[in-house]
């Protein structure tokens, strides 16, 4: 995959934040917020055409990105002069079966997207978040982070692999610029049913039924948040859900 704009327009004298998966969801909300609060936006998805129109609304830079692809990280992180802010937004859930009929396929392109795709995008913008001098990655984990649920573990796996990858940073980041932050939302209501159970509408819809959902908007603001505390305050973990779902799966439903 190639990058599109070539030359990116990233000479600015704003901070640049990167933000993967801004296709949709969380991650074209979170450019939003970033946008509004000053930074230089690069956005990075495989869906060119929507970053294209998100970075004309928000002035910044559409870059066609691929987390499980190592060429495709290392043509968008090569031509970046410089980076304030990761968010590591990229990921997703497919399928939802028992171990016992676990497709290995699905477990994965979760494993891929979440796990290696976050590894891949922080070990390539770790130096440059460095050099920044105040460097702040954030990485969106899930509540699947920390509970488990039937018919789940491909994605509460790759959701505690990613969550412990994130975490040990922390340690091993100590005495550099660069703060940490997990953000682990309960459900939001985006395309991530959607792609979990493959295009299914009625499927998608039944996740959110007789509940108020978050909404993107609403983990944007989290992240508007982390990103303008002063530099020596590191929100180390932060679980957004909504009013109607308590931990473990339960959710209170309108009949
Ligand atoms: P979404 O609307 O489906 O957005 C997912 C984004 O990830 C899309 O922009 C997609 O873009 C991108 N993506 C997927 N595979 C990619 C790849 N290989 N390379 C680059 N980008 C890729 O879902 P969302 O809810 O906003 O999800 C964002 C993050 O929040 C995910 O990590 C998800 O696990 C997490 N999360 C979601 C919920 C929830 O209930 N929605 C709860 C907890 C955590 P392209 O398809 O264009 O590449």
């Amino acid at each position: 995959m190639t990058s599109v704009p070539t030359t990116p327009s990233t000479q600015t004298d704003r901070p640049t934040a990167v933000v993967t998966g801004a296709s949709s969801g969380i991650g074209a909300a979170t450019a939003r917020t970033l946008a509004a609060d000053g930074y230089h936006v690069v956005v990075g998805a495989r869906r060119v055409d929507r970053l294209e129109a998100l970075a004309e609304e928000i002035d910044g830079t559409a870059l066609a990105l691929d987390v499980t692809d190592e060429d495709s990280v290392a043509a968008f992180t090569s031509v970046l002069p410089r980076v304030d802010v990761l968010v590591n937004n990229a990921g997703g859930a497919k399928g939802l079966a028992p171990i016992l009929d676990a497709d290995l396929d699905d477990w994965q392109w979760m494993w891929e997207t979440n796990v290696v795709g976050t590894l891949r995008m922080t070990k390539a913008l770790l130096p440059k978040l460095i050099e920044s001098g105040n460097g702040l990655v954030v990485t969106i984990t899930s509540i699947a982070a920390f509970e488990t649920y039937d018919n789940g573990a491909g994605y509460t796996t790759a959701k505690h692999a990613q969550g412990v990858l994130h975490r040990t940073l922390r340690g091993e980041l100590l005495g550099t610029p660069v703060r940490l932050t997990e953000i682990a939302p309960g459900a939001v209501e985006t395309e991530f049913s959607l792609v979990r159970f493959d295009g299914d509408e009625e499927k998608a819809a039944k996740v959110y039924e007789g509940i108020d959902p978050l909404v993107a908007a609403d983990i944007a603001e989290v992240i508007g948040f982390v990103a303008s505390r002063p530099s020596h305050v590191n929100l180390d973990t932060i679980v957004v859900r909504p009013r109607d779902q308590a931990p473990n799966g339960r959710f209170s439903r309108r009949s």
